[in-house]
């Protein structure tokens, strides 16, 4: 069975054919550590984790590639205004450095509570700086770089084909550029590298050969993946945002050092929205994972509720729609719960239109509807567990492991029990014994540990 997606380069749906036969090169934009991420930013890593376990299921190996932007991100995409590193270090007062890292592991730790499986390579823009740097050398030899009082630029002009991914529109962007160009040749054109201003010293800076300062934004991505993923490999992806700027540009570098458009299919998860604004990092206030846990939502309803909208459809983001995933999810683990223990292989043809749906440019909700309808259906309880099983490796919402909570413990039946342990304690058999009964009448066993007890549900 053939696996189609959506190219955003051709702007077409292609049937997926790998460079190596059973393996994928996939690299994916990571995120810029200078805050939490919001559940926006997490909607696109589901997407993509979603993509890699279709992929997987599909037979292929894949190997993933992530960075990590630690520096160079300014908070303009007109390269000028801060480094967002830097930025965020004037915000909470801490370093720069302290900051990548904290926000790394905030970001870590979000994966895990979606359950998102880690990339194969995690790479930091602070780490390859060389390789950045040998890039722009690589651009310049081709001669498609001039000098600037603030840096080194790339010349877009030089390239006929430039934005041909965003389907840019440079005569009216040529036109419509005001003075404000200001030593830039044309309004596309992009840093590759920023000189420190010699009056403010800056936290992250590096010497080059063209003087010290810090790398442009696009240019980690296109070494790093050239470093991991060679000059051409088969998938790139990140938010609809970065189709006209980020990764435009990411094209525009390394068709200049090396020729090609970087990757054959490049796919574009769409915007999560909350009142139906564009939620923003940089704009303040937003929606973490942490307040999700905070409010007594299950972060995995959050996933669930992401497989519910198309991946190249925006989605609102509402309260209740939620709670609607909650109650879903909730309602899916209990049945499968409720299937018990036996192992069986799943159901063929079950699985086969599952696969037919994901490998329609990854339509997760009707694999999610197929979900539902097998609940439903009268297979038999081992074989009908196995098929709901076999699904969740695309949906990850972890059903081979969920457990009903534990009950809580009643008032009345701990306080008997504190009772009980002080009595056992005073070696107050005949109390403790009685207090044992009385639990015992309430439903529940009372287990003595060396150093504590436990109660369980008789
Ligand atoms: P950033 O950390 O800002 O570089 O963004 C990380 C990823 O989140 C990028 O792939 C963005 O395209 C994506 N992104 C940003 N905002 C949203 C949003 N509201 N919904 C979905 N994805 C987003
Ligand atoms: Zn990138």
């Amino acid at each position: 069975m053939s696996l189609t997606l959506y190219d955003t380069w051709s702007r077409s749906l292609r049937e997926f054919v790998p460079l190596t036969p059973g393996r994928v090169g996939l690299y994916t934009c990571g995120p810029t550590v200078y805050n939490y991420a919001h559940i926006g930013n997490l909607r696109t890593y589901l997407f993509e984790d979603g993509l890699k376990r279709v992929l997987r299921l599909n037979g292929y190996a894949v190997e993933h590639v992530m960075n990590i932007t630690d520096v160079g991100h300014l908070v303009s995409d007109a390269d000028d205004g801060e480094d967002k590193m830097e930025a965020g270090s004037r915000r909470t007062g801490q370093s720069a450095w302290t900051i990548a890292a904290l926000y790394t592991e905030a970001f870590r730790a979000d994966m895990k509570a979606l359950n998102i499986e880690e990339p194969t390579v995690w790479c930091k823009a602070t780490d390859h700086i060389a390789e950045q740097i040998a890039f722009i050398q690589e651009i310049e030899k081709k001669g498609y770089t001039y000098r600037t009082s603030d840096g080194i630029y790339f010349d877009t002009s030089k390239q006929p084909d430039y934005g041909y991914l965003g389907r840019l529109d440079k005569a009216g962007l040529q036109a419509g550029a005001r003075v404000d160009l200001g030593e830039k040749r044309n309004p596309t054109d992009y840093a590759l590298w920023k000189f420190s201003h010699p009056e403010e010293k800056r936290q992250m800076e590096w010497d080059s050969p063209w003087g010290r300062g810090f790398p442009g934004w696009h240019i980690e991505c296109s070494a790093m993946a050239h470093k991991y993923l060679g000059e051409f490999f088969d998938i790139h992806c990140g938010g609809e945002d970065h189709i006209t700027v980020h990764h435009t540009n990411e094209i525009s570098q390394t068709e200049a050092a090396y020729g090609t458009r970087l990757a054959n299919y490049w796919l574009h998860g769409y915007f999560l929205l909350t009142q139906d604004a564009k939620m923003s990092k940089s704009a303040g206030e937003f929606l973490r994972v942490q307040l999700l846990i905070d409010r007594g939502y299950d972060p995995l309803a959050y996933r669930y509720l992401s497989l519910t909208a198309h991946y190249r459809s925006q989605l609102n983001f509402t309260w209740e729609a939620l709670d609607a995933a909650q109650t879903a999810l909730n309602r899916l683990r209990h049945a499968v719960h409720a299937l018990g223990e036996a192992s069986a292989t799943p159901d063929a043809a079950a699985v086969e239109r599952f696969m037919a749906r994901l490998n329609d440019d990854l339509n997760f909700p009707q694999a999610l509807a197929l979900a539902h309808e097998v609940m439903k259906s009268d297979l038999a309880a081992p074989v009908k567990r196995a098929t709901l099983l076999h699904f969740d490796r695309a949906f990850g919402l972890g059903l081979a492991t969920w457990q009903p909570a534990e009950v809580a413990v009643p008032e009345a039946v701990r306080a008997l029990a504190e009772a009980r342990w002080v009595a056992r304690s005073a070696k107050n058999w005949a109390e403790a014994d009685r207090l044992r009964a009385e639990i015992d009448a309430l439903g529940w066993v009372m287990k003595d540990g060396k150093d504590g007890y436990s109660l369980e549900r008789r």
